[in-house]
C-alpha cells in the first residue's frame, strides 16, 4: 500500500523543499539531494504509485506516455541528449529503492562507466 509519508509525497505536498527542474500537472522533476554525477535529477509522476509495475498497472495511456515524453523534455532541458545519459528506475528491496513512490533517476553530465545508482 502507498505510504503518505514517504520523503516524495512530502515534497509533492511541499512540505519538504526540493530543487525543482520542471513541474506541471501530472509530473515534477528535481535534482538528487544527493547526486552520484554532475546531472543527477529525479523525476516522479504525481499519481500515488510504488513503483513502475504499478505506474504501468494504474495509468491511462495519455497518463503513461506523458510521464515518458516530459523526460524527454527534461533530457534536453538539462543539455544530455547529445552526449548522452542514463535513465534508471529502482524497484523493491533487491532494487535498492529507498523512497516508495516511483521514480525515475536521469544521471549524465559526464562519462558514467558503470555507475548503475
Ligand atoms: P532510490 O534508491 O529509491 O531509487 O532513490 C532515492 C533517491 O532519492 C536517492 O538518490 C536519494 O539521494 C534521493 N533523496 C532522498 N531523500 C531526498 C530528499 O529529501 N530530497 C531529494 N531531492 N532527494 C532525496
Amino acid at each position: 500500500m502507498y505510504n503518505e509519508n514517504n520523503i516524495f509525497a512530502k515534497i509533492l505536498r511541499s512540505e519538504i523543499p526540493c530543487d525543482k527542474v520542471y513541474e506541471d500537472e501530472e509530473v515534477l522533476f528535481f535534482k538528487d539531494i544527493n547526486p552520484i554525477a554532475k546531472v543527477h535529477v529525479l523525476g516522479i509522476p504525481k499519481a500515488k504509485c510504488q513503483n513502475l509495475q504499478e505506474f504501468i498497472l494504474n495509468s491511462d495511456k495519455e497518463t503513461f506516455s506523458n510521464f515518458f515524453k516530459k523526460i524527454s523534455k527534461v533530457v534536453d532541458m538539462l543539455g544530455l541528449s547529445n552526449n548522452g545519459y542514463r535513465l534508471i528506475t529502482n524497484s523493491g528491496d533487491n532494487g535498492g529503492q529507498e523512497v516508495p513512490h516511483f521514480h525515475v533517476h536521469i544521471i549524465g553530465g559526464e562519462p558514467l562507466g558503470s555507475k548503475l545508482g
